[in-house]
């Protein structure tokens, strides 16, 4: 695998920044990586623990054995500490484990790196352990705190790390990224829509969750009468895991439907069937909120646990309404 901090230049403007200090050495001991899941915060981290461990020239050559080896994941001198499997939190003993680990000499002779991939899933306790490190930190070590949530940290962690904020990229430049990644054009397109330009999502979509885009759209923009909703809800009746996703789908679509009656954002390519685009060319954006509040409504009933096939019914029989006064 190959891995380049040019990746990930659109994603932040300090990637430049922090290639920089860690190749020369003027990193600080501990940042903290905030943006969305899947803004490339992770592999930034790894790229600069790469860089600091590097024995090459040009830093980070890719070729040296710390690199070979950071890039495999395989580095002993790079921690990456998330939650075990059965559990949500990372607690104070893991934390007092790795802070051993780091006080110790580092086993190649050089920096050492501790990556938090999810840092709001450390516990108070565990920040509070991590905060007394982070005003004497040890030597060569440097702390990576990765979150989509910066507001689960204590300021006063907050306050001992370098800020660096990462975005996602447009639709355009991610579908551009999949494509350098092996993904076919029309595809990354969808993807890249789909995971609203967060690479890392969008990497993580297969084209069994593609093909459940334009499966729900094309069954539920198909209603046009009260009697189509019930082969489709008999359909979702058994499958809770099914009804969540259908549901998320339904969701997206109605909100990508707006935009476009908006004029902010085209249908094309956003991985729906050709039902929705006709859907939102017939029905007057002023139905398509109504619409979107019986999503809202269905939704507050999902959580109030009332059964799905009533909550879509609801769903679906605006669109059957919908459809007799605007058939598309
Ligand atoms: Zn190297």
């Amino acid at each position: 695998m190959t891995l380049a901090f040019e990746d990930f230049a659109g994603q932040s403007v300090h990637i430049a920044r922090l290639r920089e200090d860690f190749a020369a050495g003027n990193n600080v001991h501990a940042y903290l990586f905030a943006g969305p899941r899947g803004t490339g915060k992770r592999s930034v981290a790894r790229l600069c623990a790469m860089t600091a461990l590097c024995r090459g020239k040009d830093k980070p050559c890719g070729v040296c054995g710390p690199c070979r080896r950071a890039l495999s994941d395989t580095h002993p001198d790079i921690h990456t500490v998330l939650p075990p499997k059965d559990k949500k939190t990372v607690g104070v003993d893991a934390m007092r484990e790795v802070i051993a680990q780091v006080g110790v000499r580092s086993f190649e002779d050089g920096a050492k790196a501790v990556i938090f991939p999810r840092a709001e899933t450390l516990t108070p306790a565990a920040q509070n352990a991590l905060l007394k490190t982070l005003e004497e930190p040890p030597d060569g070590t440097v702390f990576f705190l990765c979150t989509d949530q910066p507001s689960a940290l204590l300021r006063t962690v907050v306050s001992r790390c370098r800020v660096v904020r990462f975005h996602p990229l447009s639709t355009g430049e991610a579908a551009a990224r999949l494509v350098s990644l092996g993904e076919t054009p029309q595809r990354a397109r969808e993807k890249a829509r789909m995971a609203e330009g967060c690479v890392g999502q969008a990497l993580a979509i297969d084209d069994a969750r593609l093909a459940l885009r334009r499966q729900v759209t094309e069954e539920v923009f198909s209603v046009h009468a009260p009697d189509d909703a019930l082969p489709l809800l008999s359909a979702y009746r058994e499958d809770r895991e099914r009804q969540e996703q259908a549901m998320d789908v339904i969701e997206d679509a109605v909100r990508d439907a707006l935009l476009a009656q908006a004029g902010a954002a085209s249908l094309d390519e956003a991985g729906y069937a050709p039902e929705l685009s006709a859907y939102a060319r017939a029905v007057p954006l002023r139905e398509t909120l109504a619409l979107q509040g019986e999503i809202v409504r269905a939704r507050r009933m999902l959580g109030s646990n009332v059964a799905f096939a009533s909550a879509l019914e609801i769903v679906l029989l605006k669109i059957a309404e919908e459809y007799q006064r605007w058939p598309w």
